[in-house]
């Protein structure tokens, strides 16, 4: 007799266009894994009951998307430190207890995006400007400066949301409006865009980058598409640049290990799988 598949999913409102199950259908197959991986779109009315009656659902776990980060962590019996510190769960899993465990891996998945694309990056963290100041940049904040940045610059057009993160974060991060950004790029080591601007359907970004230093890296958490607008303009001065697919590839590590036993690596087949899905871009 055979052990039973151990299914996970993602979850969320809208949740179809995700590439969670291209990602974790990848690493089953590689690993020759019997386990399944789907797709749950849950209504906002019916997520807190969703997530308090999880184990009913007959999940292992699950990542969790917009808009139900905030509600599966409110959901967990458990949290690990990021997942309190953000109040926001991505990935969420019971335990032998049956106890709701919840964790937050989008700023493990932003820090092993850079680790690996541009090695080195953080030797000597200086001054990072994040622009924008929800779910992402919180988690973004959270990872630079466990990496001992020395300032986090947080550039937002609502100034409350910037300045309640620098509140929340303590000394080493500072909330701006937009104008501020010429000044502050002079000095910065990285620029990272969490606003929703330049994705595809949204309104542009435009930033102009002629104050930065040469030396900065740019990095995106957009993906779609690939190559930004701030990308493309980064590279053309000569600044590197590291796009924002492998931020979503890394988040999914720890929660792939925790379901299914086996840690998996992002290697370069799972990026062109994703990238051909996303219509090929570079
Ligand atoms: P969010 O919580 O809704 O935050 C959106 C941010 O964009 C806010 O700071 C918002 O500013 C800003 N913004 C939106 N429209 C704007 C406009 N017209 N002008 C100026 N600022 C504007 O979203 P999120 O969850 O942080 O996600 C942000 C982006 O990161 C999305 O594109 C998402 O796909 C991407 N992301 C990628 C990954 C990855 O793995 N690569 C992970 C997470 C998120 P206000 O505060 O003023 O509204």
């Amino acid at each position: 007799m055979t052990a039973a598949a151990r299914k996970a999913a993602v979850t969320g409102h809208p949740v179809a266009h995700s590439r969670s199950p291209l990602i974790h259908g990848y690493w089953l197959k590689k690993f020759g894994i019997n386990g399944e991986y789907g797709c749950l779109d849950i209504e906002p009315d019916d997520a807190d009951r969703f997530f308090r009656t999880f184990s009913e659902s007959g999940l292992t776990g699950a990542n969790v998307t917009v808009p139900h980060k905030e509600i599966a962590a409110a959901a967990c019996d458990r949290l690990d430190e990021a997942a309190k510190v953000m109040g926001a769960a991505n990935t969420i899993w019971l335990d032998d207890a049956g106890r709701l465990c919840g964790a937050n891996t989008d700023w493990t998945g932003f820090l092993g995006n850079l680790d690996q694309r541009a090695p080195g990056w953080d030797d000597d963290p200086g001054t990072a400007i994040v622009l924008g100041a929800g779910g992402a940049a919180r988690a973004i904040v959270f990872a630079l400066l466990s990496r001992k940045f020395k300032a986090v610059h947080i550039v937002n057009r609502t100034p409350e949301k910037a300045a309640k993160i620098a509140e929340e974060f303590g000394s080493r991060t500072f909330a701006h409006s937009w104008d501020n950004l010429g000044t502050l790029l002079e000095e910065a080591g990285l620029v990272v865009n969490t606003t929703t601007l330049g994705m595809t359907g949204k309104p542009p970004l435009k930033v102009d980058l002629s104050p930065l230093p040469q030396s900065a890296l740019v990095t995106d958490a957009v993906y779609v598409p690939l190559q930004t607008d701030l990308l493309k303009q980064a590279e053309q001065r000569g600044n590197r640049t590291v796009d924002g697919l492998g931020m979503l590839l890394h988040q999914a590590v720890p929660g792939f290990e925790r379901w299914f036993g086996v840690r998996p690596e992002v290697d370069d087949d799972l990026r062109a799988l994703i990238v051909r899905d996303l219509g090929g871009a570079k």
